[in-house]
């Protein structure tokens, strides 16, 4: 499941319509297929089984999460399981994380560890305040989704220049929202923005050296 997101008008592909796909859920709905080529397929999947076909490939996902704690849990107990993610609204671009990316949100809340969504704000067109604004109703979904075993947040914000700069002043207010309550812990993307720029290393340095 892939869509191009890091951009404030992103390509939403439908996938994946290939024989073993469609197999597979032809099987685990009990739903016959007609129709030989892909376009046939898809247009019959899309238009007859619309929402069977959602709830499979969201399914998929959500299993490969449980799996991947089971396996890690198993190994390393104290390790945390962090899922790093796109962080669109559920209603935006027409449900689009959960239409096209398959990521039941809510179910992302009851199995992490830590969530840590791709809060990339320059590239996603969006002012800086979104970053603190999207901790605050990703928080409140968790209280009511799993208020007794809620996830961390440690977002991922951006340095990196693209599709312009980001200024070492607005990487720093991009780190405060990031690092503000409810989040505990913050990340940033990437290294290389920092080498690139000696004055964002000391943005990060002071904010890290200053916070608690
Ligand atoms: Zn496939």
């Amino acid at each position: 499941m892939h869509a191009q997101f890091e951009t404030p008008d992103p390509i939403l592909p439908e996938t994946c319509f290939c024989t073993r796909c469609t197999d597979m859920f032809s099987k685990e709905y009990d739903i016959d297929i007609p129709g030989k080529t892909i376009p046939e397929i898809s247009g019959h999947i899309l238009s007859s089984h619309e929402k069977e076909w959602r709830d499979w490939r969201s399914s998929i996902l959500t299993a490969w999460i449980t799996d991947l704690k089971q396996i890690l849990k198993s190994h390393q107990p104290e390790s945390l399981l962090g899922l790093f993610y796109c962080a669109w609204y559920p209603d935006e671009y027409d449900s689009a994380l959960y239409r096209i990316l398959g990521i039941d949100i809510n179910d992302f809340v009851r199995e992490a560890d830590v969530l840590s969504p791709m809060l990339f704000h320059h590239m996603k067109d969006r002012p800086v305040s979104w970053i603190g604004e999207h901790i605050s109703w990703l928080d409140s979904l968790a209280n009511k989704v799993s208020p007794g075993d809620k996830p961390a947040i440690w977002p991922i914000v951006q340095a990196h220049n693209t599709p312009e700069e980001v200024s070492p002043e607005e990487f720093r207010e991009a780190m405060l929202q990031g690092i503000s309550s409810p989040a505990g812990g913050i990340m940033m993307f990437s290294d290389r923005s920092l080498l690139d720029d000696p004055r964002k290393i000391e943005v990060m340095k002071e904010l890290y050296s200053n916070s608690p």
